[in-house]
């Protein structure tokens, strides 16, 4: 992906479809689970509300598409339930997306800047390199929130989770710029499900306990979008769900 004024706006446009995601299908799977009923893509279309919240995310991931396809970020009229960038933020779901939008960016700008530091070692293999520069991104986000949490006095497992997502949010908008047929073969990318899958592996507990909620929530309402839900997903908890939706990305 490359960097310019345009994908950093649309990685923050992103963060904000993310609030539309969680309309969509935070509440949805919340008390799917406590009935213990499955994830019915067909039976949620069919909720009250659910047309009208999957039409917000999808118009919200419009923005995202408008934004890098026009010819500079002057030129995309900005919507006006999202905040520009730079603008004093007050309410909180948007701090978070803000955050969210954030993380998605610096994960982007690690990944690129990996490759920058691997261009001289030659590494004639594609895939590696991308899970290289993929590991070195993670490794600074993930690696210092001990420090990070403790001199900021907020949990760790806060500060974690929000990462986690923020990564979450970056591998999902990638594949949503991605040509549908390279998803499973390409010459230089694993497929789009082991990517998600690998995010995912490192969401180690303890982690808040809206975490596998919101990161379910995300992957539902991406997969919706793709149309690459088909199937009822029996699931006992809302991280069995996201890894199970993972799945359906191929
Ligand atoms: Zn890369």
């Amino acid at each position: 992906m490359q960097i310019t004024q345009k994908t950093l706006d649309a990685l923050w446009l992103a963060g904000f479809a993310i609030w539309k995601a969680l309309d969509a299908y935070a509440g949805v799977i919340w008390l799917l689970r406590r009935d213990g009923r499955d994830f019915d893509p067909a039976f949620v279309s069919t909720l009250h509300g659910q047309a009208a919240a999957d039409a917000a995310f999808d118009r919200a991931l419009g923005h995202v598409h408008d934004m890098l396809a026009a010819a500079s970020a002057a030129d995309f009229d900005w919507p006006a339930d999202v905040p520009a960038p730079g603008q004093t933020i007050t309410d909180r779901n948007q701090a978070a997306a803000r955050d969210f939008a954030y993380i998605a960016g610096a994960y982007v700008l690690l990944h690129e800047l990996g490759h920058r530091r691997l261009a001289d070692c030659r590494i004639e293999y594609a895939l590696r390199e991308e899970r290289l520069c993929d590991a070195y991104a993670r490794g600074i986000l993930l690696d210092g929130t001990e420090t990070y949490a403790a001199s900021q006095g907020y949990p760790e497992e806060m500060v974690r989770a929000k990462r986690l997502l923020g990564i979450l949010l970056a591998k999902l908008l990638i594949i949503t710029l991605t040509p549908r047929d390279r998803w499973t073969v390409s010459p230089d990318h694993e497929p789009v499900r082991r990517r998600l899958f690998r995010v995912l592996r490192y969401a180690k507990e303890p982690l808040p306990i809206w975490f596998w909620d919101t990161a379910a929530a995300m992957l539902a309402a991406f997969a919706r979008h793709h149309g690459v839900l088909n199937v009822a997903i029996p699931f006992r908890s809302s991280r069995e769900l996201a890894f199970a939706i993972c799945r359906a990305f191929s």
